[in-house]
């Protein structure tokens, strides 16, 4: 039975902050002073962020002239000075909101006082009806709504009420969360049941303003979210050349198979969708996007978890259309896909979320920045064919270029979606409900909240996840009164993971979720261990462009083989690997395969008659390095699958 966690939404929550709040669902969200990463994998992560990230986003938006449109709008110069692309607004917005969870996790001061410098600029540059933008309404520039398919407006004020709610929950004292108020009554009294009967190109809107409802309690913000849900899908807006599926309006959401189009338009979507329907009880909804989920999960989505299979419009393909090497997996199309898991996860309780935002996390998420947190993938591609050349750290990119991390680009949502998440994503780690606590992602990270009747629970988990499988709960605060340590068990555990319980006794446990009830003291432990050892994986013979090879995965890694460890002038193209001999470890999460490099061949035709006999080899082993980490040692070939031969016939 869903629970009422209506006593804890509202303003200024205590919590330090949490992105999603549901007044219903399985479990309760956590927030930032509730759940703090304290180090490992995710914690540097989080220090890189804070040190690097925010503040070279913020230069490269001064640089590139989007803040300044705000000034130039202002000043009645837009028209004639603007700069970027249509939607450059919302990037400003999106990084104040990573700022806002910045300033709640740390008290960083850096983004404290960026957060007051932009409100001051932003808010001067809205209109006294409450509306907001750069790239139209002024002279020089299309009218107000005039191109809802391309424009961006709603989506602009999607991501300045998101960083408006951001600055609500943790309590931070600015103008800009009037400026996201006063935006979004403009749009209720623009877009209302008797207005503009028009919706965004790109949606965003919905679930901005359906948290936006949480905080306030105003219901026509929720009204409004709902109203857009459901105009999409009927053809409303125009036939453009890659038709109305790019922006879902050629199906309504309650009726599509599978998510489709666009693929990060149709991931938020689909998760302003979810927060409509556990907002108003729309069972019928939330079982539309649940099954959507399920189809895309199965036949839409790479190993790494990313989403998106075709360049031209950055969009899902059809069933099993999942080529490696023009894998688009853009960035934000996997933070919008943890966005989505996290609301199903709160809203149902079911792991199969929290496994594929694992997944996520570690090989799209994070394989997006560099170490130094300064330069970024747009594309996660899964299969690099040539090396690509030192980015230029003097200019912007394209977006689609993939060879390199590039420091920012023409279209640069994907640096400041990493941003927000980074900040807040302690957030997404454990939740609570009447009974106990739920740990859904292993960090080294302490959690300290109350249960359903106000008493105390928390935990201080340590583990060197995800180089060492083993996670170990300690109690921190408890009571007499039992209650309930939920652990997830990753699908890709299989039968390998053991529950050690405070009393020592050691269970195997399945895949789902493990639970210990009982009067906990301080001090009790608790320990998952995880098997890491390595592990080869077949794709779905429907993946044709996948069939013949195999990738290995460690934990929730992917592995992939990169030039830079292969002999002089070899290139991944010759790597062979025999997925009947073991993976070895091979320390600093490397990974060794039994393989061979292959001829090239004579380089005239490339194709043969089938005789039946493989081409020349050379026995070498083959080292597989996670693929977060690919490129990080210098420009490299790369390729997550990788061509199996059967034992004995070709080595
Ligand atoms: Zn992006």
């Amino acid at each position: 039975m869903p629970a009422d966690l209506t006593a804890d939404a509202g303003t200024r929550d205590d919590s330090g902050g949490r992105p999603v709040v549901p007044s219903t669902g399985r479990l309760r969200p956590l927030g930032l002073r509730e759940v703090r990463i304290t180090g490992g994998f995710w914690g540097r992560r989080q220090t890189v962020n804070a040190s690097a990230t925010l503040e070279h986003n913020l230069g490269w938006e001064r640089r590139v002239g989007w803040i300044d449109n705000f000034a130039a709008t202002v000043e009645g110069r837009v028209g004639s000075d603007r700069r970027g692309r249509e939607f450059s607004d919302s990037d400003v917005y999106k990084l104040i909101e990573g700022m806002a969870w910045e300033v709640a996790r740390t008290g960083d001061t850096f983004a404290a006082e960026s957060i007051a410098e932009l409100s001051k600029v932003i808010e001067r540059a809205q209109e006294s009806d409450g509306y907001l933008s750069t790239a139209f309404g002024h002279p020089g520039q299309g009218a107000r709504y005039s191109d809802l398919e391309w424009g961006h407006e709603l989506y602009c004020y999607g991501h300045l009420i998101q960083a408006g709610v951001a600055l609500l929950r943790t309590g931070i004292d600015s103008p800009l969360t009037d400026v996201a108020l006063r935006a979004a009554d403009h749009v209720c009294a623009t877009f209302g049941p008797d207005g503009n009967q028009g919706f965004c190109g790109h949606p965003v809107i919905e679930m901005a303003l359906v948290e936006l409802y949480r905080v306030t309690g105003e219901r026509r913000y929720l009204d409004q979210a709902r109203l857009f849900v459901d105009r999409r899908g009927h053809g409303t807006l125009a036939d453009i050349e890659f038709g109305r599926a790019y922006f879902q309006d050629d199906v309504p959401i309650r009726e599509a198979d599978a998510f489709h189009g666009h693929a990060v338009r149709a991931l938020y979507l689909a998760a302003g969708a979810v927060d409509v329907a556990v907002e108003t009880g729309d069972d019928e909804l939330l079982a539309a996007v649940v099954r959507q989920w399920e189809a895309t999960v199965a036949r839409r989505t790479y190993i790494t978890g990313g989403m998106g299979s075709r360049h031209m419009d950055e969009a899902f393909g059809e069933d099993f259309f999942l080529p490696p090497d023009r894998a688009y997996s853009e960035t934000c199309a996997a933070v919008a896909s943890v966005m989505l898991a996290w609301r199903l996860l709160l809203a149902t309780g079911d792991p199969r979320y929290a496994d594929l935002a694992e997944r996520t996390l570690f090989n799209v998420i994070a394989t997006s920045p560099a170490d130094d947190g300064r330069s970024f993938f747009y594309v996660n591609t899964l299969h690099r064919r040539q090396v690509g050349p030192l980015p230029a750290t003097d200019r912007h990119h394209p977006r689609a270029e993939s060879a390199v991390r590039a420091p920012w680009f023409d279209v640069s949502c994907c640096p400041n979606n990493l941003a927000r998440t980074f900040a807040s994503l302690a957030a997404y780690l454990v939740t609570a409900d009447d009974d106990g606590l739920q740990v859904h992602q292993y960090a080294d990270a302490d959690v300290s909240t109350r249960l359903g009747d106000g008493r105390p629970a928390g935990v201080a988990m340590r583990t060197g996840y995800p180089a060492d499988g083993a996670v170990v709960l300690r109690v921190t605060e408890t009571s007499e009164v039992p209650w309930t340590l939920s652990v997830r068990v990753p699908a890709w555990a299989g039968d390998g993971a053991v529950l050690v319980e405070p009393d020592g006794t050691r269970r195997r446990v399945g895949p789902g979720v493990a639970t210990v009830t009982a009067a906990f003291a301080v001090g009790d432990e608790l320990r998952l261990e995880l098997p890491l050892e390595p592990r080869w994986v077949r794709a779905d013979p429907r993946i044709d462009a996948l069939r013949g090879t195999v990738a290995a995965e460690r934990g929730p890694l992917v592995l992939c083989a990169e030039s830079t460890d292969l002999p002089a002038g070899r290139d991944v193209a010759a790597v062979r690997v025999d997925p009947a001999a073991p993976l070895a470890p091979d320390g600093d999460g490397s990974v060794l395969a039994v393989g061979a490099l292959a001829d090239d061949g004579d380089g005239t035709w490339p194709y043969a008659p089938d005789s039946g006999a493989g081409g020349g080899t050379t026995p070498a082993p083959i080292r597989l390095v996670p693929y977060h980490s690919w490129a990080s040692r210098g420009p490299s070939t790369m390729r997550v699958w990788l061509p199996a031969v059967e034992s004995g016939r070709d080595l």
